[in-house]
């Protein structure tokens, strides 16, 4: 799998230079394997990865962790929706209250957006999802709810005998009352258990994440002891606050690995990251 990151901010769009080095699109991961186009989240990051994808490409796979505006507020701009050549597969969590299509429906109408989904030359195919397991081209995809507000899927992509995990918004602590302790009662353990590289929700210091219980997002020390509860061999940690600086995140990230022994790699996710598993 080719893997690169379009976007890993959180929250909201954060364009100030003072974030240049770590990126201010929100989250947006390209998976290419062979032929097959896979893209996780719709957020800003999205617009630009429509620009530069391979015209070539007429089937794409966009999995939806969840519907909250930072992972879809870039679909509406990303170019392969209107090419009636392309066709595009919409996959995101199942919910009680509505169907997946009218919760889209919702972001293309008015007054949020001016296109609606029938006025796209080609309607993409909508999938429903909960704890799902099936293939896409040779890719393995498993998805399982996680928890963080409203409907929220956590993805585990395995090709061959690599796996990705991606779960950019995810609240740990909610899953568990003695985490990180308990395997099996942790929210997301089987989505991330023994990968080859987690994208996990790194929000927070320790402290912030005191003051906002219940949001739904991670402190950076939850997310390094839930990759190495998993076993993984690489974690990024991702959805980094609007309001965090390049050096701000430097900073926490120094302070909450700083008297670690770690037997597996930990990194802050940067706009442009490139992997390959
Ligand atoms: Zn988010
Ligand atoms: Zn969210």
């Amino acid at each position: 799998m080719k893997i690169t990151v379009w976007g890993c901010r959180g929250s909201l769009p954060s364009p100030d230079p003072e974030n240049f080095k770590y990126g201010g699109n929100t989250s947006c991961v390209q998976v290419m394997h062979g032929d097959t186009c896979i893209i996780l989240d719709a957020g800003s990051g999205i617009q630009r990865l429509g620009k530069y994808l391979n015209p070539e490409i007429r089937e794409i796979h966009i999995l939806l962790s969840h519907l909250h505006i930072d992972h879809t507020m870039g679909l509406g701009f990303f170019l392969p929706l209107y090419n009636p050549n392309v066709a595009v597969h919409l996959y995101g969590p199942s919910a009680t209250v509505e169907p997946l299509l009218h919760r889209l429906r919702r972001y293309f109408s008015a007054p949020l957006f001016p296109v609606r989904l029938n006025d796209l030359p080609r309607h993409p195919l909508i999938h429903e999802l909960d704890d799902s397991t099936f293939e896409i081209g040779n890719v393995k995809i498993q998805s399982a709810f996680i928890s963080h507000p409203g409907p929220t899927l956590g993805y585990r992509l395995t090709a061959g005998n690599s796996v990705l995990a991606y779960m950019p918004d995810h609240e740990l602590q909610m899953g568990s009352s003695n985490f990180p302790n308990e395997p099996d009662w942790t929210s997301g353990y089987e989505i991330a258990k023994d990968a080859d590289l987690l994208f996990h929700d790194g929000e927070y210091t320790a402290d912030e994440y005191l003051t906002k219980i219940g949001w739904g997002h991670s402190s950076m020390e939850d997310a390094i002891a839930f990759g190495k509860l998993c076993r993984v061999k690489k974690l990024s940690l991702f959805h980094h606050d609007p309001m965090n600086s390049d050096k701000r995140l430097e900073k926490m990230y120094q302070d909450c690995t700083r008297n670690l022994s770690l037997d597996f790699e930990v990194e802050l996710c940067c706009e442009g990251n490139a992997y390959e598993l």
